[in-house]
């Protein structure tokens, strides 16, 4: 009986390789076919229970191991591209932690698994996961998919060099330095430096770095105790990315006007600061929550005053540099000394493409930075050692980010980057306008940017604003709806309190696949989902 099933299975798969699959035995991977089905067969034995001592075996083979990938890669087409971006499917198939353990087996054996078993973990991650290219997926300051940029992610994978050096990465070593010039261009830097970076907070961290470097060197040989007491000032609903880690008592956050800094108080900087010396303002262009852009000028002003470093975190706002229409947002960015910016936000260059640019050119990040490792940085190399770029970066391996945006851009030129951001704005704008046609939805603030924040109020509470318990029944209903969605898969969504403010949602638009269509559906679905609310509360 096993043998029968086993000589049909193998027929089949011989039939459909032959006729479905004839590119993969053009590359040479005929003789893959062969050899995985002889392991299948040793695989199906060891299910059936004959013997399995394809188990715990090393997978060493390469034809297998491509012919693994290229099936892993069929379901990851499937799984994350197909039905991760079809607006019928859901967003996320939402389970308790207990549930999903039980359901995904994480746990690690002493033996190997077959490639059929391995190829349903491949499914079944892909399953389980949010899918964050899927339309209603509101989540994040991240959100979408750009093929061209996930063809260099994928290959960014497949060549898996560290971009430290010209030696092991000649390609993204001249590609980093093209793709900070250009957006160093955008900002109105001619001349400078910079880095890709892992995360908007490692860049902000940069900024902290090299602005207390050039105040005090000798802060990198003989450390804290050599400096005065410094302190940083920014806003305080981004204050969170400078305090690494923890409350550090000198980051001293600014009062904002409804949401950007209060610049008047930064005119006091010595009387705030309670004897320790301030050394840099960090403006915010975006901020994570209602998208506020800081008055640069402004802040410039007072920088130059003083002699204080300049950053703009601009991690989430940046890309409106590529527009003509919005840019103006930015006024004033050249006159900053340095800026943070993720691509991977707006643009959709994929976790993780973040860059830390400095106006300046004279090798100050190299030198705060660097550790002159000598089994990296040699200086008798044969080729002009400038190209070796590790040093600026306080990590040693660095993953290649240029790549994805590298590729998407000649894709798209810049014009297509530009009517990206300029689509996502006019969104915003029609997803407010259709707001204030309905009962029930209330703007926290009138967007500067592509974040909209309000409340719904269900009609049980309209009109009672007035009432005692009218802000506590208020906070309790993003927390309800959000529930709701996520146990339905149909859309995620995120909120949050800020300050005097109870919890409000936080509309995210970032993907240039959504339309109006979907900006309907979320507004329908808010109201599906909470228009019961507070009787059931
Ligand atoms: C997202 C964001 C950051 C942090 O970026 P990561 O890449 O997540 O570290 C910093 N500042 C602002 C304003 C952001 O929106």
């Amino acid at each position: 009986m096993f043998i029968d099933l086993h000589n049909i299975f193998v027929c089949l798969e011989i039939k459909n390789k032959v006729t479905n699959d004839k590119k993969l035995i053009l590359f040479g991977l005929k003789s893959s076919i062969f050899h995985r089905l002889q392991q299948e067969k040793y695989c199906l034995e060891s299910m059936n229970g004959v013997n399995g001592p394809q188990n715990g075996q090393p997978h060493l083979d390469h034809a297998d191991g491509q012919y693994f990938l290229t099936e892993a890669y069929k379901v990851i087409l499937e799984e994350v591209l197909c039905k991760g971006t079809d607006v019928k499917e859901k967003v996320c198939d939402w389970h308790d932690p207990e549930e999903l353990s039980a359901l995904l087996d994480l746990e690690l054996r002493e033996g190997g698994e077959s490639h059929h078993q391995l190829l349903q973990r491949v499914r079944d991650v892909a399953k389980y996961s949010v899918k964050t290219n899927h339309p209603r997926f509101f989540n994040q300051l991240f959100a979408g998919v750009d093929y061209h940029s996930l063809a260099g992610r994928f290959l960014t994978e497949a060549l898996n060099t560290s971009q430290y050096t010209y030696e092991v990465a000649p390609v993204f070593v001249l590609m980093e330095n093209v793709m900070l010039t250009k957006l160093r261009s955008m900002v109105g830097w001619p001349q400078g430096d910079g880095i890709f970076c892992p995360g908007g907070s490692v860049s902000n961290m940069y900024a902290m770095n090299v602005a207390r470097y050039r105040a005090y060197p000798q802060v990198k040989v003989q450390g804290l105790w050599a400096v005065p007491r410094l302190a940083a000032f920014t806003s305080q609903e981004v204050k969170y990315y400078l305090c690494f880690g923890g409350e550090i008592p000198h980051v001293h956050s600014v009062e904002e006007t409804q949401d950007f800094m209060q610049t008047d108080l930064l005119e006091l900087l010595p009387f705030l600061t309670q004897g320790a010396v301030p050394f840099l303002v960090s403006a915010t262009s975006g901020t994570t929550i209602q998208g506020a852009f800081d008055p640069l000028d402004r802040i410039a002003d007072i920088c130059d005053k003083n002699k204080l470093w300049m950053h703009v975190d601009a991690a989430w706002g940046g890309s409106v540099l590529f527009s003509k229409k919005h840019k103006h947002l930015m006024k004033g960015i050249e006159r900053a000394d340095s800026l943070a910016w993720n691509p991977h936000k707006m643009l959709l260059a994929g976790l993780q493409c973040c860059v830390f640019l400095l106006k300046d050119n004279t090798d100050l990040l190299k030198q705060c930075h660097c550790a002159n490792a000598t089994y990296l940085f040699q200086q008798d190399k044969f080729y002009d050692m400038r190209m070796d770029t590790g040093d600026k970066s306080v990590q040693c391996g660095r993953k290649v980010d240029c790549l994805k945006l590298w590729l998407m851009w000649k894709a798209v030129g810049t014009e297509g980057l530009a009517e990206r951001v300029d689509k996502v704005f006019k969104l915003a704008r029609y997803l407010v306008r259709e707001m204030s046609k309905r009962e029930g939805f209330q703007l926290v603030n009138e967007p500067q940017f592509v974040n909209v924040c309000f409340w719904y109020i269900p009609p049980s509470l309209r009109g009672k604003e007035g009432n005692n318990d009218y802000q506590e029944k208020l906070s309790k209903v993003a927390p309800v709806i959000k529930e709701r969605m996520m146990r339905k898969g149909s859309m995620m969504v995120g909120y949050q309190p800020l300050r005097e403010k109870v919890n409000f949602f936080r509309m995210v638009i970032i993907s240039p696949h959504i339309s109006q269509e979907d900006m309907d559906f979320f507004l329908d679905e808010i109201e599906r989902l909470g228009k019961d609310l507070y009787n059931a509360l």
